[in-house]
């Protein structure tokens, strides 16, 4: 069956923070924006009840709130959803694709924010257990099935402190493994505090899990000492791992730039090695993955999305102009000696109707310089066919304007 084929001016990959705060800034700069997610709008933070560091919400919220307004907002912008998984990237062409099961969507500009899905221990039998059967990544999503209880939370960083103290008000008691020394934690100071204080937080100090026990659901997670080296069988109802993340990145392998550990390399303006193709959020290889830092990113990616797009029709409409002549300025409006030369233009311009002059100021357009191979102001890029026939870069001057289509 052939593929429909429908066309966007920027696809966004991921709902999460960064891809619905990107679609806000695509949305509402008038491109036709298209946002994919194959699970849930809202992304990783809907597994959180609590919010409580995102600014503007002092008495905190749930993941699934904050989530919700930044979906509305993204929506009155405009942006399409769609449910669904994307299959494969291409970014070989100016006209980039993106294909799910059904639909080829091509696009001027992709946006990743794909984030990340929550690391396994690699224990033995952990395939067996997964989701419904006992292990969880997702307190919010099954602390209340764990009432009276006892659960067990792998990890020490904030996710899993905080989730951990979350679970106490329905589970009956909290045992966490962590794989430091006794009070060493991962977490932030007031976290660990509050959890160490918690009577119904139980630690279990230099543990890693060996084994995952049960028969059709887990019955107990078996923990091996790091230091005795002696393994211990702990009766759990449910386990939460919160041992960090690895980047969705699958189907972009050999598409942009990945680290070793497959995140994707990004400059600080969100660009990856190639252009037009931005990645937001936790999917990046970044210092810290919080929504305060997916929203950052994503609205760098949704302006830089935008920007590429307006200096690519600029160079494809103006300066390459159908194959007729060009005059192309390349100058910085803060430099005095480009401010000088700009009446030497306009008179240019007006003398030579038959040529198109533009005028590229390279702070507010550096894409464009780029194009051109242009680094240094003030120059000028003289262009016939569609192809560069000459770049004066000293000595601009009335003469050397006349002289330019000689
Ligand atoms: C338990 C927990 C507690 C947390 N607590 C906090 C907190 O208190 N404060 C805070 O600031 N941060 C917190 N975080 C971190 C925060 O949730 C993340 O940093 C943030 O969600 C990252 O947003 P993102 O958009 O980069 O990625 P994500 O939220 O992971 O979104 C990525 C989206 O992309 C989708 N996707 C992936 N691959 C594809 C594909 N091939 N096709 C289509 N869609 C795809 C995924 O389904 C997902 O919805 C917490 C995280 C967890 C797990």
């Amino acid at each position: 069956m052939e593929k429909k084929t429908e066309h966007y001016d920027v696809v966004i990959i991921g709902g999460g923070a960064a891809g619905l705060t990107a679609g806000i800034y695509c949305g509402r700069a008038k491109l036709k924006t298209l946002l994919l997610e194959k699970s849930l709008v809202g992304g990783l933070a809907t597994y959180t009840n609590e919010i409580e560091n995102y600014p503007g919400f002092p008495e905190g919220t749930t993941g699934t709130d904050l989530m919700g307004l930044f979906h509305k907002q993204a929506k009155k912008f405009g942006v399409d959803f769609k449910m669904t998984d994307v299959k494969s990237v291409s970014v070989a062409e100016d006209i980039k694709v993106v294909e799910t099961f059904r639909v080829r969507y091509e696009c001027k500009a992709i946006i990743i924010a794909s984030g990340g899905k929550p690391r396994i221990t690699g224990a033995a039998n952990e395939n067996m257990f997964l989701y419904d059967k006992g292990i969880s990544f997702c307190a919010t999503c099954d602390a209340a099935a764990n009432t009276g209880k006892t659960v067990m939370v792998v990890g020490s960083g904030d996710a899993a402190i905080e989730e951990g103290m979350f679970l106490t008000k329905f589970a009956d008691k909290v045992i966490v493994s962590v794989m430091h020394d006794h009070g060493k934690m991962d977490c932030n100071e007031i976290a660990k505090t509050q959890a160490l204080e918690n009577p119904k937080m139980e630690f279990m100090w230099n543990t890693v899990v060996s084994s995952f026990e049960g028969e059709e659901r887990l019955n107990s997670v078996v923990l091996n000492d790091l230091k005795s080296n002696k393994l211990q069988n702990v009766k759990v109802d449910s386990c939460f791992l919160f041992i960090g993340y690895t980047p969705n990145t699958e189907v972009l392998s050999g598409v942009v730039d990945l680290n070793r550990n497959g995140y994707i390399r990004v400059n600080e303006k969100m660009e990856t090695n190639i252009p037009g193709v931005f990645a937001a959020g936790d999917v990046c290889d970044k210092l810290l993955k919080q929504v305060a830092t997916a929203v950052g990113d994503g609205a760098i990616a949704g302006y830089g999305a935008e920007k590429y797009i307006s200096e690519c029709e600029i160079y494809e409409h103006q300066i390459l102009n159908q194959g007729k002549l060009s005059v192309v300025y390349l100058w910085n409006a803060t430099d005095p000696s480009c401010r000088e030369l700009l009446p030497l233009f306009e008179a240019f311009e007006q003398s030579h109707p038959e040529i198109r002059v533009t005028k590229v100021d390279v702070y507010k357009s550096p894409g464009l310089a780029g194009k051109l191979g242009i680094d240094s102001v003030p120059s000028i890029v003289y262009l016939d066919d569609g192809k560069i026939q000459k770049v004066i870069t000293e000595k601009i001057c009335d003469e050397i304007m006349n002289a330019l289509t000689n």
